[in-house]
C-alpha cells in the first residue's frame, strides 16, 4: 500500500492540560435539566448497534438484547453478534490501517484524541452520561466521574504523557546525534474490556493507538453500549478507519483468533484475574508464533482493605466504608470489601454505617436520589445472593446490616454488612464484586497480628487504606504493607483514583501494576530505536594505545 509521509514542521507546544471539572447536577442546574431529558429519549430505545471494523458497520444475523440491568424488563434494543471471522476481519482491518497510522505525525494523532476528549466533555457529555448510566447501572455521579472525568483526562494526559516520552532523548558527544524513536509496536494490538467502567475500556483502546498502533477491541458483552458510543465518538473526532476495530463477540472466540495470530504485538486488558491467567498461559504456550515478544498489560482482580487502628476516627472510617465499599454497588475494582475494626471503635463504626445506610435508597438511575443501583447482571446477582444466603446460615459469620435482594425488576443487591468471626471467611478472600462488605474485628492489642493477617488473606493487592490518627503509627504501617496495594490511602477511602493525581494499578494477582492514564503505561505500546548518526565518519581504523613505542 502506497503512504504519504507528512514530516512536522515545528516543535508544537500542548495545549493547556488540567483534569476534566467534574459537574454537580444539584437541583435546578442545567445538567441536570439537560441530563434527565436525555436519560427519557434514550429510554425509548430501538437500539441497533453494529460491530465497526474498517471505519464500516458491520451487521450479522445473530442479534443480542440490550436492557438496562436496573430495569431488566425494559428492551433497549439489539447489538449485532459477531464471530471468528469477524474477528480476522478486524485483525486484517488493523494491519492494513498500520502503516499510514504510525507515519501520521504525532500532533494529528495528538489532535484526534484531545478533539474526542472536547467532544465528550461538551456536546456528548449528556448521551455518554445517560448510555452508561441506562447500560451499566450508574447513577448520575458515578457516570460522571467515570465515562465523563476518567475517560476525558484519559485522553487528555496521554497526550501530554506522549509528548514527555518523546522528549525524552539521550545525549549526545561532539561530533555525533544521538536519537530516541518511539516506534509503535510491530503487528496490532488486542483492547479486551471489563463493563465496570466506560473510561478504562476507551483507555484500553486509546493509548497504544495514540502511539501509533492499530487496535482489536473486544468490550464486554454488558457494556457494549457505551463501547459503540465511544467508538462513534473516536470516529467524528477523525479516528482514520481501521485504526481501532470494534468486535462484539466472545471473549474465547476473540482470544482463539487474535493470540494465534502471528502479527499479535501485545494485549491491553482489565477484567478478572482468572481470564487474564488464561490469556498470559495461551500466550505462552504459543509464543513462538509471534513475530516479536508480544506486550502483556492486565489489571486484575481486587480484595480491598480497610484497616483501622484504635487512635482512628470512628465516623471517618464509616464515611470511607459506606462509600468505599457500596458506590456503584462494589463493582469497582478497588472497592473497599474487607475491613479490620478494632474492637474498641467497632460500635461506633456500626452505628453510623446502620445510620448512613440506613438513609441510602436502592434503585434505578433515573431517580437520582438513588445512591445504590442494581449490579450488572443475573449472573452477578445470583452469585452475590449466595454469598449472602451461605453467610446468613453460617457459624463463621453474620449478616450485621442489610442482607437483602430482589430481581423483580432489577438486579438489586441492598448494601450488606457481614461480620466474620474468622479473618479467613470466604467473604474476606475472595473478590466479590458487589455491594457487600466483610468486617473482622481485632483485639485493639492486636494490631501487629492483624496487618499479617491482612498481608496474607488474599492474593490481591490492588488498593487499601489505613486509618489512624499517630504519625508513628502511619509511618509504621505504611512501611508494613508496601506490597499489599499498589495504591494505598492515609486516612482516605480506598476508590475513586483521578488520572495524573493517583496513577492506578496494583501487584500481586492484581495486574501488571503499568498505572494506566500514566507515562508507565504508554511505554508499553512503543518498542524505542535508538539511531546514533555519525556527522564526519572515521576514516582510520587505528587507535593511539596501538601505536608501537
Ligand atoms: P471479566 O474478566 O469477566 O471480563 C473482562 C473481558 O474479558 C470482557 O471483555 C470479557 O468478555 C472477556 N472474557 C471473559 N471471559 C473470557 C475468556 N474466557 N477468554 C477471553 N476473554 C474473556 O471481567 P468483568 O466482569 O467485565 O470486570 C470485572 C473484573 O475486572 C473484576 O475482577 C475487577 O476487579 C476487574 N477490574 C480491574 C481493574 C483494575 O484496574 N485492576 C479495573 C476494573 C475492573
Amino acid at each position: 500500500m502506497k503512504t504519504q509521509t507528512v514530516m512536522a514542521k515545528g516543535i508544537f507546544k500542548l495545549p493547556k492540560i488540567t483534569n476534566e471539572p467534574i459537574k454537580a447536577y444539584a437541583l435546578d442546574s442545567t445538567e441536570r435539566k439537560e441530563l434527565k431529558a436525555k436519560l427519557a429519549e434514550l429510554r425509548k430505545g430501538g437500539l441497533d448497534l453494529p460491530m465497526i471494523i474498517d471505519g464500516k458497520e458491520v451487521r450479522t444475523d445473530k442479534l443480542h438484547d440490550i436492557r438496562p440491568p436496573q430495569d431488566h424488563q425494559h428492551l433497549l434494543g439489539y447489538y449485532h453478534q459477531g464471530d471468528k471471522s469477524h474477528v480476522q476481519m478486524a485483525i486484517d482491518a488493523a494491519l492494513k490501517a498500520k502503516p499510514t497510522w504510525e507515519k501520521m505525525n504525532w500532533e494529528s494523532r495528538a489532535a484526534i484524541f484531545l478533539k474526542a476528549a472536547d467532544l465528550i466533555a461538551g456536546p456528548y457529555r449528556q448521551t455518554i452520561n445517560a448510555v452508561t448510566m441506562l447500560g451499566q447501572s450508574k447513577n448520575v455521579f458515578q457516570s460522571e466521574i467515570d465515562a465523563v472525568g476518567e475517560l476525558v483526562d484519559f485522553y487528555r494526559f496521554n497526550v501530554r504523557n506522549m509528548y514527555e516520552l518523546y522528549a525524552m532523548q539521550p545525549n549526545s558527544s561532539t561530533g555525533i546525534w544521538n536519537r530516541m524513536e518511539w516506534r509503535p509496536l510491530e503487528g496490532f494490538i488486542f483492547a479486551l474490556s471489563p463493563f465496570n467502567f466506560t473510561a478504562i475500556a476507551g483507555n484500553l483502546g486509546g493509548a497504544p493507538a495514540l502511539m501509533g498502533n492499530t487496535v482489536v477491541w473486544k468490550p464486554s458483552k454488558t457494556a457494549v453500549y457505551a463501547a459503540h458510543l465511544v467508538m462513534k465518538i473516536l470516529q467524528e473526532a477523525g479516528l482514520p478507519d481501521g485504526v481501532i476495530n470494534l468486535v462484539f463477540c466472545s471473549g474465547p472466540d476473540a482470544s482463539e483468533v487474535v493470540l494465534n495470530d502471528e502479527n499479535f504485538a501485545g494485549i491491553h486488558f482489565t477484567g478478572s484475574t482468572k481470564v487474564f491467567d488464561e490469556m498470559w498461559k495461551t500466550i505462552a504456550n504459543n509464543v513462538r508464533k509471534y513475530k516479536s515478544y508480544p506486550r502483556i498489560v492486565g489489571e486484575t482482580g481486587g480484595k480491598d482493605y480497610v484497616f483501622a487502628d484504635s487512635t482512628a476516627n470512628a465516623k471517618q472510617i464509616a464515611t470511607a466504608l459506606t462509600r468505599g465499599a457500596f458506590e456503584y454497588q462494589g463493582q469497582k475494582c478497588s472497592a473497599a470489601s474487607r475491613a479490620y475494626i478494632p474492637d474498641t471503635l467497632w460500635d461506633d463504626v456500626k452505628k453510623y454505617m446502620e445510620d448512613d445506610l440506613n438513609k441510602i435508597t436502592v434503585g434505578g438511575v433515573e431517580d437520582f436520589s438513588n445512591f445504590v443501583n442494581a449490579v450488572i447482571d443475573e449472573e452477578s446477582f445470583n452469585k452475590l445472593a449466595k454469598y449472602i444466603d451461605d453467610a446468613k446460615v453460617s457459624d463463621d459469620a453474620e449478616i450485621v446490616i442489610g442482607g437483602k435482594y430482589d430481581k423483580e425488576v432489577g438486579y438489586f443487591i441492598y448494601p450488606t454488612v457481614i461480620l466474620a468471626n474468622r479473618s479467613d471467611y470466604v467473604t474476606m478472600q475472595e473478590e466479590l464484586f458487589g455491594p457487600i462488605l466483610t468486617v473482622y474485628v481485632y483485639k485493639e492489642n492486636e494490631a501487629e497480628e492483624t496487618l499479617n493477617l491482612l498481608d496474607k488473606t488474599s492474593p490481591y493487592a490492588l488498593t487499601g487504606a489505613i486509618f489512624s490518627t499517630r504519625r508513628d503509627k502511619i509511618e509504621h504501617y505504611t512501611q508494613r504493607l508496601t506490597y499489599t496495594a499498589g495504591n494505598f490511602y492515609i486516612n482516605d477511602k480506598p476508590t475513586g483514583a483521578v488520572v495524573d493525581q493517583q496513577p492506578f494499578g496494583g501487584g500481586r494477582r492484581s495486574g501488571t501494576n503499568d498505572k494506566a492514564g500514566s507515562i508507565f503505561n504508554l511505554m508499553r505500546w512503543v518498542s524505542p530505536r535508538c539511531i546514533k548518526e555519525s556527522f564526519v565518519p572515521a576514516t582510520d581504523y587505528m587507535y593511539p594505545n596501538f601505536l608501537k613505542e
